[in-house]
């Protein structure tokens, strides 16, 4: 049988009492809500004042939490760098074995049917997005070495939490992954970056008048970068 319905993943808001809390604290726990925790000699009416007094904190998180879940279990994936739309299917049998990859567009996932499973599918996605990702970027990395004329040692494409790319001493260039789901011209100046520090190791005056010279007008993709690439990566790939 094949699901196309909107998943509903619900999200709770639950208290923990704590022998080692000091103080009431919220914490948001995705994917499955919202957890209060409350040290263990904490009168019920002050916790419910809490609570009280932080309501509009705790739905908006819940929301968030709820909203993730969803794409968490996405129905399609967009790459603009290849330019690729592609369609999951989920399957409500547990029949998957196979490895996971894109058939005539499509990629065939098991139907998650709890938190557990919700969570067993961004990470299978994620091992599939590994996959694609080093290809891809090592593409653009060499056709990019080549026109600027700048040797590189080796690439390394994984996850990254907070970083898009970095360079070693040995001139090694690691990538974030994710980089994949964005626009090429940040792609490029992400791996140009990187480029330049195989000569300049610092972000000193001289590093950023090579990176100039190499990637003109290069600010405004920086300022780019900086404001809203984050919000293009689903979900399911964030580490
Ligand atoms: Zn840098």
């Amino acid at each position: 049988m094949i699901s196309s319905e909107k998943p509903e993943f619900t999200v709770k808001l639950w208290c923990r009492k704590s022998q080692k809390a000091h103080s009431i604290s919220i914490r948001t726990l995705p994917p499955y809500g919202v957890e209060i925790v409350i040290p263990a000699n904490t009168n019920d009416n002050f916790v419910k004042k809490i609570i009280g007094q932080n309501q509009a904190y705790i739905n908006q998180k819940l929301s968030e939490i709820k909203k993730r879940n969803i794409d968490i279990k996405p129905l399609a994936i967009f790459l603009p760098v290849t330019n690729e739309h592609i369609k999951i299917v989920y399957l409500k049998s547990t029949s998957i074995h196979t490895p996971i990859e894109v058939v005539d567009g499509t990629l065939t996932l098991n139907e998650p049917t709890g938190m557990e499973s919700l969570i067993d599918n961004s990470k299978l996605l994620q091992v599939w997005l590994q996959k694609i990702a080093t290809p891809v970027l090592k593409n653009i990395l060499d056709t990019t070495a080549q026109k600027l004329n700048i040797p590189y040692n080796k690439i390394k494409v994984g996850p990254r939490k907070s970083i898009w790319g970095s360079c070693s001493y040995k001139q090694n260039i690691n990538l974030n992954r994710n980089l994949i789901f964005l626009k090429s011209d940040l792609i490029e100046y992400v791996i140009t970056h990187e480029l330049c520090h195989v000569f300049e190791m610092n972000h000193s005056p001289s590093f950023w008048s090579l990176l100039n010279e190499m990637f003109p007008n290069y600010r405004k993709i920086k300022d780019q970068l900086r404001s809203n690439a984050s919000s293009s990566i689903p979900s399911w790939a964030i580490v």
